[in-house]
């Protein structure tokens, strides 16, 4: 299944490649008939992700903490 994301450009260059690999091979196959695609909820993951670091971030390093430079804070409009 790793080897999936080998063939998705916008998967190849993302930051959260190594945890999320290409999202759901089954969601992505009931969707497209193939798994070659990114998954159908990748704006959502990418989300969250982002949320959930920044989020931990704060909750370590205080309120003004910024691990991720290009996104917005979560106080700010995605
Ligand atoms: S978040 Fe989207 S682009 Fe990134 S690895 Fe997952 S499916 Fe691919």
């Amino acid at each position: 299944m790793r080897e999936r994301t080998k063939y998705i450009d916008d998967c190849k260059k993302c930051r959260w490649h190594d945890v999320c690999e290409g999202g759901s091979p089954g969601h992505t196959h009931a969707e497209y008939g193939h798994m070659n695609e990114k998954d159908l909820f990748c704006d959502a993951r990418m989300y969250w992700f982002d949320r959930y670091v920044e989020h931990q971030s704060r909750k370590l390093l205080g309120p003004e903490a910024r691990i991720i430079d290009d996104v917005p804070a979560l106080d700010q409009a995605y």
